[in-house]
Parts: C-alpha cells; structure tokens; sequence
C-alpha cells in the first residue's frame, strides 16, 4: 500500500470506530472494523508489520509536532486518551502502538485513585497538571474520565457530584482543544471472557503475576454497571472537539492497528510541517569548516 492509501484507511478506520462509539452495545469486541482483505492467513504477523509501517509514519508526524514545539513555532499538543476495564491492553497499547514514537517527545502518564493531596482539589487539578506540552504527544493511562466511572460504580462520591462531571469535562475539553490540544479518546472494548481469558492467563504465568489485583476482580462483579456507566460516558462526552472511538479489543493485534490507524488520522489532520528555521546556513557551514580546521592542526 502506498502512503495515501495508507492515509486514506486511516479516515476510513478512525470514521467506522468513532461510529462504533455510538452503540457501545452493539460493538463485538471481536470484530475487525475496516481490515483489509490482505491479511491472512497470520494476522498477528501481519499486524506487527503494518503497525510497523504506521508507526513509521506516526513517527515523522511527531517528530515535526515536537520540533515545532522546540523552535517555539507550534503551540499544538495531542492527547491520547486510554480508557477501559482491567485487562483490556491499555499497558499493551501504549508499548505497542506509542512505543513507535520517539520517547522524548511523549508525556505518559497513568492515573491510580487519587492521592491524599489530590482528593483536597477538584477532580481536573491532577489532569490539568499533567496535560502534555506543546510540541508533545500526551498518553493518559486512565483519566478524568475514572471520575465518572469508578466513582460512580463504586460510588465514591454523591451522585449530584458525578452527575455534573460530564459537562465539567466537556468544558474543559473544549477549552483545551480551541488551545490548540488535538484530543484522541480511546475505549478499548473487550468481552467479560476475554477478561477472564487474561486474568486466569496472568494467574498462570509467574511473570505475569505482579500485574494480578484482587480489586479488579471487584470491579469485575460490576461488570453491567461498567458497561452502562461507559456507555454514558460515550453517549455524554463524545462532542466535535474530543471524540470518543470505541475499538473492539479481544484481539490485540487488532487493536494496536486500529489505535494507530486513528492517531495516523488526527495527525494528518494537524498538516504538520517542520519550523521554518532562520539561519544562515552558509555561514555558519563555514565556520564549523573552519573550527574543524584550526583544530585539527
Ligand atoms: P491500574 O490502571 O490497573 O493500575 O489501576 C489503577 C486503579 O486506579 C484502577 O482500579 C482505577 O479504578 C483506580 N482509579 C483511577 N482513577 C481513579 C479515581 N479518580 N478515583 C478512584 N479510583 C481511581
Ligand atoms: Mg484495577
């Protein structure tokens, strides 16, 4: 496939998962939207390869985001948003797909149940705190978004408070996308079997023990109320400035293709350039030439 048609799948893609986010019901967490016929009959291999290519092309995107950022020129940031259940491959994701970015230009951060000091502020003090900078390509592992979800299955705070977090966040989301912030909300979907799949798979294998907690397997007896709380979360917060995209999960190497397919789209839309850079080249050729010469006599 040529680069524009590697391109023009990406839209393709990101088009048919961000219409998946409408029905999160309706979405099989097996399927495959928007593959291509070319895929069998390895398609774990194939995936590594095409997710290769992509990230390839990612790479150079961000690689122009982050040096417009350096030269001071560009004030665009991305923020790619990972939400799902335990077990559904946000670690997986990021090493995956953001893993074929160059590190140095990427703000990952992974958010556990507030600490002490952030329970005392309101719940988007820590977000805001960890909001990527420009010229950076932001990973939240968990988000705001926990602030409806666990908190409202779990009941963590009154339900007057959670209730009017959705607009909170669509607020301050629409304020940070007319700042210049290219907001990529991700839900990985997977099945109640494939997560047990995962956690018996994380019980056998000693070296996967560590990422083993008992307490997913509490949010696990919550499972319906997960589902309808996420489903809230797509219906209420899914707005022209920060979409949501529902990507069928069960199958990692789907998975990884897909997110990179829909990052592919947001960063064609940014039309990137590298910073028009005012030096005079000749001159400043001539005097590298010119210490090398003095220096090496
Ligand atoms: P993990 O991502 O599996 O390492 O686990 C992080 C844990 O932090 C999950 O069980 C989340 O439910 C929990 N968590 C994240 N954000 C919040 C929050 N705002 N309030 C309470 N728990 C949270
Ligand atoms: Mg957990």
């Amino acid at each position: 496939m040529s680069e524009r048609e590697l391109v023009r799948q990406a839209h393709t893609v990101r088009k048919l998962l961000r219409a998946a986010a409408t029905d999160l019901s309706a979405v099989d967490p097996r399927s495959t939207p928007g593959l291509p016929d070319e895929t069998a009959p390895d398609r774990k291999a194939w995936s590594r390869a095409a997710v290769g290519r992509l990230g390839g092309l990612l790479t150079a995107h961000q690689e122009k985001l982050f040096a417009g950022g350096r030269a001071g020129t560009e004030r665009r940031r991305m923020l790619l948003v990972l939400q799902a259940t335990d077990c559904a491959g946000k670690d997986g994701t990021v090493r995956s797909v953001v893993g074929a970015m160059d590190p140095l230009g990427m703000h990952i951060k992974a958010f556990g149940p507030p600490t002490e000091e952030e329970r005392q502020h309101h719940f988007l003090w820590r977000i805001n705190r960890s909001l990527p900078p420009a010229g950076y390509v932001g990973v939240f592992n968990r988000s705001h978004y926990e602030d409806v979800l666990v908190v409202r299955v779990r009941g963590l705070a009154p339900k007057k408070v959670w209730q009017r977090r959705y607009d909170e966040i669509n607020r301050f989301e629409d304020d940070l996308a007319a700042d210049g912030m290219t907001i990529v909300k991700v839900m990985l979907h997977i099945s109640y079997e494939e997560q047990r799949e995962r956690l018996l798979a994380r019980l056998d294998d000693p070296t996967k023990r560590w990422k083993f907690n008992p307490t997913d397997l509490e949010d696990r007896e919550h499972w319906a109320d997960y589902q309808r709380a996420y489903a809230d979360v797509l219906a209420r917060c899914t707005t022209k400035a920060a979409p949501w995209y529902v990507v069928p999960a069960d199958r990692k190497w789907y998975r990884n293709w897909a997110v990179a397919n829909i990052l592919l789209a947001h960063f064609d839309d940014l039309r990137l350039n590298y910073p028009e850079v005012d030096l005079d080249v000749e001159g400043l050729r001539a005097r590298v030439e010119a210490d090398h010469a003095a220096n090496s006599r």
